[in-house]
């Protein structure tokens, strides 16, 4: 939305125009730069970034990267193959910083906030398929299509897995109808999740049968691993994760 306001686009006309892999990612047909790679399409000749104070976190923290294992959260970047310094010596006279105060230069804080609110989101999302195989007798039926599907929607890339996913479910996660304001990153995402709660509650109330049961708990692991993608989660290894936690628990598959 951050990006859309930005280039006074709706956000329909913006993942239309600026994106790929059905949204998940920024789109890379500009100029091509130094190396011959395209750049990416927010970049404009002689301007740079069209969206500088929107761009996202990826931009933010480029060249570092950042990842949550355990609750504990971990910037890196790639040693010697560092990139910066391969291809853009002229970065050795800039101002060397400390990890902290780069990011604070960079104003990481509310989109790191934002990856956060969305990796709760995603892992909500898993737990409503759990909730949807495990205590609706799905699972005691012996049931062993969910977990097979869940395997199987953890090997697709993200262009694959949204097409598994309904266009009206996969619009809510990924051009919301919000009228929150998008700098209020964690309003943003409780309106975010308020919406999926609201459509999720309306198709659990239609839910009369094990097979549309079976059905929901596919769709909810899709919409999980679509937003694993979206946010650079493992999605193949949190799929493989989910099953395993779900089959100690009684599942089958
Ligand atoms: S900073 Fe990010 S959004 Fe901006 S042009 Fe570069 S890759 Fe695109």
């Amino acid at each position: 939305m951050r990006l859309a306001q930005a280039k006074g686009m709706t956000l329909e006309e913006f993942r239309r125009k600026h994106t790929r892999s059905a949204g998940t990612v920024l789109l890379f047909n500009g100029t091509p730069n130094h190396t011959g790679k395209p750049s990416c399409s927010l970049y404009e000749d002689g301007l740079g970034c069209s969206v500088h104070p929107s761009r996202p976190l990826a931009c933010r923290l480029f060249p570092l990267g950042r990842q949550i294992q355990n609750g504990t959260t971990q910037y890196m970047h790639e040693g010697s193959e560092f990139p910066c310094l391969k291809e853009c010596p002229e970065v050795l006279d800039l101002p060397k910083l400390t990890v902290e105060k780069y990011l604070i230069g960079q104003e990481t804080s509310a989109f790191e906030q934002a990856q956060d609110a969305y990796l709760e989101m995603m892992q909500n999302l898993a737990d409503v398929a759990f909730e949807l195989l495990l205590d609706t007798g799905l699972a005691e039926s012996g049931d062993t299509q969910t977990l097979a599907s869940w395997r199987r929607l953890g090997t697709m890339d993200a262009v694959t897995l949204g097409k598994q996913i309904p266009a009206e479910w996969l619009d809510i996660l990924v051009i919301p109808d919000l009228q929150v304001q998008s700098e209020d990153v964690l309003n943003f995402v409780q309106g975010h999740q308020e919406l999926l709660n609201t459509k999720i509650q309306e198709l659990s109330e239609t839910l009369s049968t094990l097979d549309a049961v079976r059905e929901a708990a596919i769709l909810m692991m899709a919409l999980a691993l679509f937003l694993s993608h979206s946010i650079g989660a493992d999605s193949k290894g949190l799929s493989e994760h989910w099953i395993e936690i779900a089959k100690s628990h009684g599942a089958h598959g």
